[in-house]
């Protein structure tokens, strides 16, 4: 599917204005004074507006070099800058700037260092929690090559919830992820929970790579048996005509029957809808696992 054509009704979105649209605008000249990037802005993220509104951004440490080359995935891949140990102070300076009450952590991956970028993650979160300790601090971790020392790492300090992304079925995660597995990415919500048994754990993919709906069902199947708490669903949409065609776009009503599926396998949330990414609502989601 060429991205510039026929794509359909529900993925196009409004544009927010007036003081709302100010206020975005003064909050980005915040981002670059202190050098940060958010998966908001550099994603493009359909729902920015939607959710700067509602205090919830996702801060993306690390740097904007990935090690990684991900089909799908619009990052820079190469070989990444030094490590900025003033990173976690700026990143939590930002979120009490716009008053976040969910921040959501993630990073390129970083291969290139010993523990994966663990120790940064993990001051991340103190620091947002220092400045903001109602905030509820969620991480977007990679697999960290399966280093589990470093996971434990990031879990000493204390997130609301763990999230780690299985992205695609397991017959599609070869092709479309570079270096990641899809067990491996299983093995590490498993060994999450049984670290920490009280941290919700989160997972999301998103659809139209390739995948048929069997596949989906027992990719549900699969994050239920290592216990994950909530799954987010959206369709992926091309970054540039470089990365992984379009094979599908799913319909509102097909989004509401996987999220249908989900909570029939005791998820405890699913966010299913075209535009979903896997921190859209995210406060709202993590309030659900809360309650279970
Ligand atoms: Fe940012 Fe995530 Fe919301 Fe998109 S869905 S605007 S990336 S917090
Ligand atoms: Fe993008 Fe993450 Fe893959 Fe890097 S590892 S290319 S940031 S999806």
């Amino acid at each position: 599917v060429d991205k510039t054509e026929r794509k359909p009704e529900w993925l196009k979105i409004k544009l927010a204005s007036g003081e709302d649209f100010q206020e975005v605008k003064e909050l980005k000249q915040m981002m670059r004074s202190k050098t940060l990037h958010t998966v908001c802005e550099e994603a493009k993220c359909p729902n920015l507006h939607e959710c700067w509104a509602n205090r919830t951004a996702t801060f993306m440490i690390l740097g904007e070099t990935c090690t990684r080359a991900c089909r799908f995935c619009a990052v820079n891949s190469g070989l990444p800058n030094e490590l900025d140990l003033q990173e976690p102070e700026r990143v939590a300076e930002a979120a009490e700037q716009m008053g976040l009450q969910h921040c959501v952590i993630t990073s390129v991956a970083r291969d290139d260092l010993e523990d994966g970028g663990a120790m940064i993650f993990a001051e991340t979160i103190r620091a947002v929690r220092k400045r903001l300790p109602l905030c509820s601090v969620e991480v977007l971790i990679p697999d960290f090559l399966g280093n589990w020392e470093s996971l434990y790492k990031v879990l000493d300090a204390n997130p609301d919830v763990l999230n780690h992304n299985i992205e695609t079925v397991e017959s599609q995660s070869d092709r479309v992820r570079s270096k990641a597995k899809y067990r491996r990415s299983l093995e590490l919500l498993e060994k999450s929970k049984a670290y920490k048994p009280n941290i919700p754990t989160k997972s999301s993919i998103m659809v139209g790579v390739g995948e048929n709906w069997e596949e989906l069902l027992q990719t549900m199947d699969d994050l239920r048996a290592v216990d994950c708490n909530i799954m987010t669903i959206g369709q992926y949409l091309q970054p540039t005509r470089k990365h992984l065609r379009i094979e599908k776009y799913y319909t509102p009503d097909e989004f509401a029957k996987l999220k249908e599926e989900g909570m029939k396998r005791g998820f405890s949330h699913v966010e299913s809808g075209p535009l979903v990414r896997s921190s859209y609502h995210a406060r709202e989601q993590k309030a659900a696992a809360d309650q279970t």
